[in-house]
């Protein structure tokens, strides 16, 4: 009997095929590798993640992100996808002293068009003006003109997402990238986890039931004045980062990973390395230029 099923559980293991596909979504490009019967899973996996755009866009007029910061000083029911990344974004803020901040929407949006905020613009930015309730879950902004931007955290999200929504479907030998913010399951057939590069530390990792998100990539600045200012901003200034900080962080799910590698990007290594070295796997700082 036992050798019957030990029969039966190697043919399925040599059934599993490895697809892989890449899709637009969330502004970047997804790849999605598993290892299965067939590709159909992979639908599914970029269909939560097209979800979870249209509630967690900052760009899309009419995303319940967006719909929330049309509102002011009313707690508004949210979803709990948008609750679940609200709450580790406050989370984050408190542990950060605010180095981690989604409300710098109004400075990123200026950011966009090569401008940098005035006291105007800065007065409508702050975590603690963002309030919520987990009992009725709702949330709250306390002023007008808010703007969240969950860039830094949202990826990381929607890469957990769309694993579990592979695991749902019985695929645990999976690779979901939203761009840099890498989630990954079990190893392929026969290996211990994913080989993956790491950029621009060098050097590689084996990645299994854990995700990966590197910051801070020099390629995202805008120039305003002669200056580079990177698309990651410090909420005390208003200002892009000017220094060419990476950092790399390894942890359990790319809701931890993501906006923990912009946290400490924006606090830099000595106080990024006290607040997170022991609560991530690995934190790895390419220092500046
Ligand atoms: P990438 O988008 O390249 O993966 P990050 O994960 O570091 O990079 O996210 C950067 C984005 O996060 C910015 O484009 C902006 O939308 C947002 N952001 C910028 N500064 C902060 C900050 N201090 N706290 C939270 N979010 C930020
Ligand atoms: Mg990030």
């Amino acid at each position: 009997m036992r050798k019957i099923i030990s029969a039966l559980l190697f043919a399925c293991v040599l059934r599993a095929e490895r697809f892989e596909a890449v899709e637009p979504h969330m502004g970047t490009l997804v790849r999605i590798t598993i290892y299965s019967k067939d590709a159909s899973p992979m639908r599914a996996a970029f269909d939560r993640i097209a979800q979870l755009d249209e509630k967690l866009s900052d760009y899309k007029l009419d995303s319940e992100l967006n719909r929330l910061c049309r509102t002011a000083n009313k707690p508004v029911k949210v979803s709990e996808d948008f609750f679940r990344v609200l709450e580790a974004s406050v989370k984050l803020s408190r542990l950060t002293s605010g180095a981690f901040d989604v409300t710098v929407g109004p400075v990123t949006h200026l950011w966009r068009l090569g401008k940098t905020p005035d006291a105007e613009t800065m007065a409508r930015v702050g975590w603690r003006n963002l309030v919520l309730d987990k009992r009725h879950r709702t949330a709250e902004l306390k002023l007008a003109g808010m703007q969240l931007d969950l860039g830094a955290i949202a990826k990381g999200y929607a890469a957990d997402e769309a694993l579990k929504t592979l695991r749902g479907l019985g695929v645990s030998r999976a690779l979901v990238a939203v761009s840099g913010d890498i989630v990954a399951g079990n190893g392929p057939p026969g290996a211990r986890g994913w080989r993956v590069g790491l950029e621009p530390a060098g050097g590689e990792i084996l990645l299994r039931n854990a995700a990966v998100s590197t910051s801070g990539d020099a390629e995202q600045f805008r120039e305003i004045g002669g200056i580079r200012y990177s698309h990651i901003i410090d909420p005390k200034t208003g200002l892009g980062l000017t220094s060419a900080i990476a950092v790399t962080v390894v942890a359990r799910r790319g809701l931890d990973a993501d906006p923990i590698a912009t946290a400490v990007s924006v606090m830099g290594e000595l106080r990024g390395r006290a607040v997170f070295q022991r609560r991530v796997r690995k934190l790895i700082v390419v220092a500046p230029r």
